[in-house]
């Protein structure tokens, strides 16, 4: 065999080898760390779950809220999609040194022929207008910087990440047409007639002059820059925001059915109330594993797992936080933020734990407050149910709110002073007024 094509064979899987080895470690790694939540079983009403997943993740259906840019997100998703169809023929050429294997094998049966280069031309078609949208999402956020896209918590490294991930996809399909306009013109050279790929064929009418090594060096520099940048991709998405590529699909299938403003209750605080209301049969009802019950979440580990994989999952959009009233009136709460801290802090955590063979150490921090989620941003919540709304993936912020702000007041009785008298009330009256039930009707006697 050819040296430098063996050379090739031997790069290209030691690449692949070692790629994927690294993110298999670093899916492993975000699954443990999911499983650290709380546990939660979600398995009810599959069809409706499924269609949820479809319509929702699949179709990006509550993007459409905003047809425009719902067209320019799904321009680079399809994009992104359609093109792993080309990287598959790439993947075979680079294990078996072969050019264009697919295209050779079937160059003689005509539809399918056909068929090939309809789906490279739609691939083509697809990158040039994931390339517009590129270049419209890259103004949005920092030419005419969309307050949403530029607010407190996106500085740093989260304003980096959605900027690079645009740069990339600029680099890939550069990468794209380098190499399918190069080979077309090398094609066109060989055969006079070109493989019918219509915009690179475009590109190559006007280089196929260029010297031969100068086409075939560029075309591989196109080909490997392809293959190392979707590796690299591989390598990047899930220490970025745009590991949602993937999550949206198992967080819209199990994201909560239950309507909105429905909250969980707590065994405990469930058996207190049954006992005020009525003491004779609350006793016989009683689940005796709710004495252990922790009241609401410190710190990751005692959020639902479910609520780990929100965090994981969210894209960092802010249409959450955009619509947040708390937020909208000057307060201190973003849901987004709320996301971002909850994700970064189950990392920590997962840290932690490799680096302590296998156990979490107690390093002495939770969720609240050490820099993440403030008293002031928790109580600045009015639990309408906004955020959830507005989220694409059918993320729940409101759900990690509630349960951190169980914790302040249940487990460590720091509420503001003007809640307590109504504390104090429900505990007194069982309602939150200053007398008691049987009083309730007076107003409407006294009439
Ligand atoms: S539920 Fe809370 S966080 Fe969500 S939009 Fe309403 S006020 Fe904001
Ligand atoms: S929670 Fe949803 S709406 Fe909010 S930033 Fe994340 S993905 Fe966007």
């Amino acid at each position: 065999m050819n040296p430098f094509i063996l050379g090739q064979i031997t790069l290209f899987t030691f690449i692949t080898i070692v790629s994927f080895f690294f993110v298999y470690k670093r899916a492993k790694a975000i699954y443990r760390n999911i499983k650290l939540g709380r546990k939660e079983i979600i398995s009810d009403r599959k069809g409706i779950r499924f269609k949820n997943m479809l319509l929702i993740a699949f179709g990006q259906q509550k993007m459409f809220k905003n047809p425009l840019v719902a067209i320019l997100h799904f321009a680079i998703y399809v994009a992104f999609i359609i093109t792993q169809i080309e990287l598959i023929e790439i993947f075979i050429d680079g294990y078996t040194g072969h050019h264009r294997i697919i295209y050779h094998a079937i160059e003689s049966i005509y539809g399918l022929k056909l068929l090939y280069v309809i789906g490279v031309n739609a691939i083509e078609f697809l990158s040039v207008l994931a390339f517009i949208a590129t270049l419209i999402f890259l103004s949005r956020r920092n030419l005419v910087k969309v307050p949403r896209l530029n607010m407190a918590e996106l500085k740093g490294w989260a304003r980096m990440d959605a900027n690079l991930i645009l740069f990339f996809e600029i680099y890939l399909i550069t990468c794209i047409f380098s190499m399918n306009a190069t080979d077309s013109a090398m094609h066109y050279n060989e055969t006079a007639i070109g493989y019918g790929f219509i915009l690179s064929g475009m590109i190559a009418r006007f280089i196929h002059e260029l010297p031969h090594t100068v086409l075939m060096i560029w075309e591989r520099l196109g080909w490997w820059g392809h293959l190392i940048g979707v590796l690299g991709f591989m390598l990047y998405l899930p220490s970025s925001k745009h590991l949602h590529i993937l999550l949206a699909f198992p967080n819209t299938f199990f994201a909560r059915l239950q309507p909105k403003g429905e909250l969980s209750n707590l065994a405990s605080v469930t058996k207190e109330i049954k006992l005020m209301m009525n003491p004779e049969t609350a006793y016989a009802a009683t689940d005796s594993t709710a004495e252990s019950e922790r009241f609401g979440a410190k710190d990751v580990q005692d959020l639902s797992w479910k609520s780990l994989l929100d965090a994981m999952s969210c894209t960092e959009c802010g249409r959450c936080t955009a619509a947040c009233p708390a937020n909208i009136t000057g307060k201190l709460l973003s849901p987004r933020k709320i996301m971002m801290d909850t994700r970064d802090r189950l990392e920590e955590v997962g840290r932690n734990i490799d680096a302590n063979a296998g156990k979490f150490v107690d390093d002495g921090k939770s969720l609240i407050e050490n820099g993440y989620i403030s008293v002031e941003e928790l109580r600045a919540c009015t639990t309408c149910n906004a955020c959830v709304e507005e989220c694409p993936i059918m993320i729940n912020p409101l759900d990690i709110i509630i349960e951190l702000r169980r914790s302040l007041i249940l487990e460590d009785s720091n509420s503001p002073e003007e809640w307590n008298g109504m504390f104090a009330n429900i505990e007194n009256n069982a309602a939150p007024w200053q007398f008691s039930q049987q009083d309730r009707l007076n107003w409407a006697e006294e009439k």
